[in-house]
């Protein structure tokens, strides 16, 4: 998988930084959130650099579907869908993208208010 030396998501894949991985396969990762919203807040995220949605291509539609079948893999084996959980992908700076590296968070544990702030 082609990955971003710069990125600090990438440096997670790769273990040259530390996160408490909670699930990995061969197409994606998953680890806890630094800073946390909630008191579940996993990160998931494809072993490719892809910024971004919007820099997505028609060849990473199994790697983005990968994705949320790894979420609800995470959820099972936490438990999450019994009380439900929330699914958040920012995109862009301006809706609050801060890694420019794909990551679907999951969070869990609290009530949820809608709209989203
Ligand atoms: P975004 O704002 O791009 O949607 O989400 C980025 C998330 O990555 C934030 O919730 C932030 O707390 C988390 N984050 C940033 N740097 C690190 C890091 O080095 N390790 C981990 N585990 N999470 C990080
Ligand atoms: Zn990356």
């Amino acid at each position: 998988m082609s990955l971003d030396p710069d990125c600090i998501f990438c440096k997670i894949i790769s273990k040259k930084i530390p996160a408490k991985i909670v699930y990995e396969d061969e197409f994606a990762a998953a680890f806890e959130d630094l800073n946390p919203q909630a008191p579940v807040h996993i990160l998931v995220v494809p072993k490719k650099h892809i910024p971004e949605v919007h820099a997505m291509s028609a060849e990473d539609r199994e790697i983005v579907g990968h994705l949320f079948l790894a979420a609800k893999k995470i959820a099972d084996q936490k438990g999450l869908h019994v009380k439900g959980y929330r699914m958040v992908i920012n995109n862009g700076a301006g809706a609050g993208q801060s890694v420019f590296h794909i990551h679907l968070h999951i969070l869990s544990g609290r009530r949820f208010s809608w709209p989203p702030g």
